[in-house]
């Protein structure tokens, strides 16, 4: 056995995702130590031989890494103030994967800062299933040695990611993933009510679609190149170009009876960047849109 497989690890909430992080180190050789409030839901994990923990003090002192994952922010904090009597958490490092925002995050990071515990905040872009394969990517925020001293025994997990020092990181990525997810996904939905009013089904429409965002995709180093210089030449296209493109689609939408409020809302925005005069300009230009509060 070599070291890694040696190295122990605590998690806290067996919840669908904790129970997922749970199996997957128990699965690459590490002596793992569980708890949850309902302790019910261990028995399958103390059956593939985890040690469930009698209190949440005891879980906390188990291990040199301590992964928690709960409902919520709130959650974890009324859990940790609660075994604060019990146990300080300074002895091992805390790895909170409970979905929030930045905000929550860098709180949580004080809280954690002030009771001399060693803490890293994380974010969980997977599905149970995915966990303990390299398609689970977790992302990690906070004290990069800490993420360090910890990646080999994380590794279980998928693929993990360090993003930088500022405990708010990984949740700003979070949620910045899920406006990509919901763009693409409602984008595809716009274009599957179109093609559907000529008797198109969704599956005949998809790959179509899904070739787009992949060429869309790819455009995305170059654009950002752009963001990043502030200098958005139209060396492809230019956004007065582009909006009359979209009141193609806001009449054909409205046209076929198909909802038009997204790509209303999109022409909005590029109506008000081409009264600004950057009509002239590419489409990355229109991040001077999305950098302020909206309809401002
Ligand atoms: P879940 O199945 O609803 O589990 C929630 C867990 O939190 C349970 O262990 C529950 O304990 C515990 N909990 C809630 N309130 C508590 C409290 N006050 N004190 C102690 N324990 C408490 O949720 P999940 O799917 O595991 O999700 C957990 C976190 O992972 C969430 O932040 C979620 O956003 C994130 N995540 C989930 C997925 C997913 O696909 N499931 C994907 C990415 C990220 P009991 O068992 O006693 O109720």
């Amino acid at each position: 056995m070599n070291r890694t497989t040696e190295t122990s690890v605590t998690v806290i909430g067996l919840g669908l995702m904790g129970r997922a992080l749970a199996g997957a180190f128990l699965k690459a050789g590490h002596p793992t130590t569980v708890w949850n409030r309902t302790s019910a839901k261990a028995g399958p994990l103390v059956a593939e031989g985890a040690r469930l923990a009698p209190t949440v003090g005891d879980a906390l002192r188990a291990s040199p890494l301590t992964i928690i994952c709960l409902t919520d922010y709130a959650a974890v904090r009324e859990l940790l103030s609660e075994s604060e009597s019990e146990s300080e958490p300074a002895g091992t490092t805390l790895i909170n994967l409970t979905s929030g925002d930045s905000a929550q995050a860098r709180d949580a990071a004080r809280w954690a800062g002030q009771r001399g515990a060693r803490y890293l905040d994380g974010a969980i872009m997977a599905v149970p299933p995915a966990i303990g394969t390299a398609e689970a990517v977790i992302l990690h925020s906070g004290p990069q040695a800490d993420f360090e001293a910890h990646k080999p025994v994380l590794d279980a997990l998928g693929t993990v990611t360090y993003l930088g020092a500022d405990p708010g990181l990984a949740s700003l990525y979070d949620v910045a993933g899920l406006a990509m997810m919901w763009s693409v996904l409602n984008a595809w939905l716009q274009g599957t009510a179109l093609v559907r009013t000529a008797g198109v089904d969704a599956a005949t429409y998809a790959p179509f679609a899904r070739q787009i965002a992949a060429v869309v995709a790819d455009w995305l180093p170059g654009y950002a190149d752009q963001v990043d210089r502030g200098s958005f030449p139209a060396e492809v296209s230019a956004l007065e170009t582009d909006v009359r493109a979209m009141a193609h689609l806001i009449e054909e939408s409205e046209a076929a009876g198909v909802n038009a409020e997204l790509p209303k809302l999109f022409k909005a925005m590029a109506d008000r960047a081409i009264a600004a005069g950057h009509g002239g300009e590419q489409y990355p230009v229109l991040i001077e849109e999305f950098s302020k509060p909206g309809g401002d």
